[in-house]
Order: structure tokens, then C-alpha cells, then sequence
């Protein structure tokens, strides 16, 4: 199975020259994409035709300088420090390429496959960002499941069985939001609102990659499969252009995204189940119990508990469940409650691999 990333490499400290020799071709590459009669290095050129969508420009924005992989190198720096690396990047001018030293956001592997990249030009400098895929061996058996519950004020619960570790992630994120709108909305300045928008677009996008990276560590690190409900009535929905992209920037897609992919890179499966009764069901007797104020009452067994943890429990028992179901051992574990084998491990095969997409 193949899985892929983006590296982020910051383009550090290039000498005067070379940061000329950077900005200018930048600059040729912006004019070249604006339609202007340019040289650029051909190469550079075809890469930046495939990639570039020529149909919505917009006069004031920058787009990626792209790259053709079979044009640049990025390796390690030998005798220096960890994450020293070098980038040569084609250039058109004399002498074809220029040296520059890159710091990338994680290690870069031997076993990566680079694929075409692109220059980004950010407030702080220049970024290449390096396409790069691996194989990757699914993980075929595994000891329990980590379930996650999205919320609207909490980003997302998690509940790892069979520990019953509970997590709350990006517990602020409602916050930010309502910040940030309202801010906007008592501002008629354009220019602010749009650095308002940034801003809140990056930190929630932060949030997202941490959160999901906390997520992914600890289904590696005890072995778990990741469950995620499925988001009801949002899928496979066409609601018009602006509504998707509304719910495209929901930040829950975007974790789910991120989830989905840095699983696969570590070869974690990820499965969706329905989310159906997870957030009414008790986790601890199955009876309908009462959500009031962000808190689960069960009047049948008397469990109180956060409402989203009660969720997320149920959505890892739900996938525990749907990868036994499809088990050749199904019959051994279905007759036990999960809470009395809390301390055994669990040891089944993930076969219903339709739903993650692998
Ligand atoms: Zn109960």
C-alpha cells in the first residue's frame, strides 16, 4: 500500500545571492503564470502548466512554484547536525541550479519517493514543500481500538479501549471560532477581516494537526485500530458549491482527513462506523440514557459520565465490534461484555478494510 505526505522544509539562511537567485525565478514564475512572455526553465514550466489551475487567477495572489521531481534534490547534509539538509533547486540561469540549506518539518527518509514539489513564498521566506510517498505494511493485528467522537465545542473526544483512556482535544476551538466571527463582524475593514480570517483558519488548522497527531501516536504506540463515526447526512451530499465548501472547512473534515492519512503512513487502520445511537446508548449497559448539559445519565445502571466520552466509548466498541463481526474468531469474543476482559488483550484481524480506503 502506498502512502503519502507533504514535508514542509523552510528554506533557511540562504546567502544574499542566492536569495536573489530565489526571488527573482519566483518573481519570473508569478509573471509566467499571470500570462506575461517569459523565460522560465522549461522544465519548471511544464511542472508549473500541470499543476496550476489557469482558470481562476486572481490578479493579487501568489501561486506555487513547481517543481518537476526529476529537476531537484533534497538530501541530508552529511557530517552535520540531524535535520541539516540541502536543496538544489533549478534555476533559469547560468550554472542551472542553486544550493540552499532546508529545514524540514520531519526527517526525510531513504525510503521516501519524491514526487513533483513546489516553492511557496511565505511572511517569513521561502517553503519547499516535498511530495514524497512509501510503502507502507498494514498493521494486521492489533490489541484494541481508539474511538473518536467530533463535537461542536470540544473538537474531539477520544476513548482508547481496553485501557479506557479518555482525552479531550482542542476543548477551545468553539471559542476561537466565535472570536473570530464575531470580530469579523463588527469589522468593516476588509484587509483586518481577512488577516482575522487567516488567522483563525491557521489556528484551528494547528489544532487539527496536533490533535491528530497525538491521536495517531497513541494508537501506535498501545496498538489500536482508529474508529471514527461517520459524519451523518454530510457525506456524499452535493449542498451547492458554497455550502460544501462550508463543510469542507468544517474542522472536523480536516481532522478526519489528517487522521486518515497520518494513519496510513504508519500503516494504522482506520475504520468508519455509523455514529447511530453512539451519543443515546449508555457504553457501560447499552440502555437509552439522557443527554442534559454536556453530561450522560443512565437511570438503568446509574452511570454519569461526559456525554462525548460516553459517545466516543461506544464508537471504539462499535468498531471493536465491526472488525470481529467480520473476524474468522467472531464467536469467541462476541459472547463476553468488552468490561470484563478490560485487562486481556484483544487480538483480531482487521478484514473490513472497505471503509478506510485503503
Ligand atoms: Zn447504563
Amino acid at each position: 500500500m502506498k502512502a503519502e505526505k507533504t514535508v514542509v522544509c523552510r528554506i533557511t539562511e540562504p546567502n544574499k545571492n542566492k536569495l536573489k537567485k530565489l526571488e527573482r525565478e519566483y518573481n519570473k514564475v508569478q509573471r509566467y503564470i499571470k500570462g506575461q512572455d517569459i523565460d522560465i526553465y522549461s522544465a519548471t514550466q511544464q511542472a508549473v502548466d500541470k499543476y496550476t489551475d489557469f482558470n481562476s487567477l486572481k490578479k493579487d495572489k501568489e501561486y506555487p512554484w513547481h517543481l518537476r521531481n526529476d529537476t531537484f534534490t533534497a538530501e541530508k547534509a552529511e557530517n552535520t547536525k540531524r535535520f541539516n539538509y540541502w536543496a538544489k533547486i533549478p534555476i533559469a540561469e547560468k550554472h542551472g541550479k542553486i544550493t540552499v540549506p532546508i529545514k524540514p518539518h520531519t526527517e526525510i527518509t531513504k525510503e521516501m519517493k519524491i514526487h513533483d514539489s513546489k516553492i511557496i513564498k511565505k511572511e517569513y521566506g521561502f517553503e519547499l514543500h516535498l511530495s514524497v510517498s512509501k510503502e507502507v505494511e498494514p498493521i494486521k493485528t492489533y490489541k484494541g481500538a481508539i474511538g473518536i467522537d467530533m463535537g461542536l465545542n470540544k473538537l474531539a473526544v477520544s476513548v482508547s479501549l481496553p485501557d479506557r483512556q479518555t482525552h479531550c482535544h482542542g476543548t477551545h476551538i468553539g471559542n476561537i471560532q466565535a472570536k473570530y466571527y464575531f470580530l469579523r463582524r463588527n469589522c468593516s475593514n476588509g484587509y483586518v477581516r481577512k488577516k482575522w480570517d487567516n488567522k483563525d483558519k491557521n489556528k484551528i488548522k494547528d489544532i487539527c494537526h496536533q490533535t491528530s497527531r497525538k491521536i495517531v501516536n497513541k494508537a501506535k504506540q498501545n496498538n489500536l485500530i482508529i474508529v471514527l463515526g461517520k459524519l451523518k447526512g454530510i457525506q456524499n451530499q452535493n449542498k451547492g458549491r458554497k455550502m460544501n465548501r462550508k463543510l469542507h472547512n468544517f474542522p472536523h473534515w480536516k481532522l478526519r482527513n489528517y487522521i486518515k492519512y497520518k494513519a496510513k503512513w504508519e500503516g494504522i487502520p482506520v475504520i468508519e462506523v455509523s455514529e447511530v445511537y453512539t451519543s443515546q446508548k449508555c457504553s457501560r449497559c447499552k440502555k437509552i440514557g439522557k443527554r442534559h448539559k454536556g453530561e450522560f445519565k443512565c437511570s438503568n445502571c446509574g452511570l454519569k459520565t461526559d456525554a462525548d466520552k460516553n459517545a466516543a466509548h461506544n464508537i471504539a466498541k462499535r468498531g471493536i465490534g465491526k472488525s470481529l463481526k467480520t473476524s474468522s474468531d467472531t464467536r469467541s469474543w462476541k459472547s463476553k461484555d468488552l468490561h470484563t476482559m478490560q485487562n486481556q488483550i484483544l487480538c483480531v484481524e482487521p478484514r473490513d478494510m472497505a471503509q478506510s480506503k485503503y
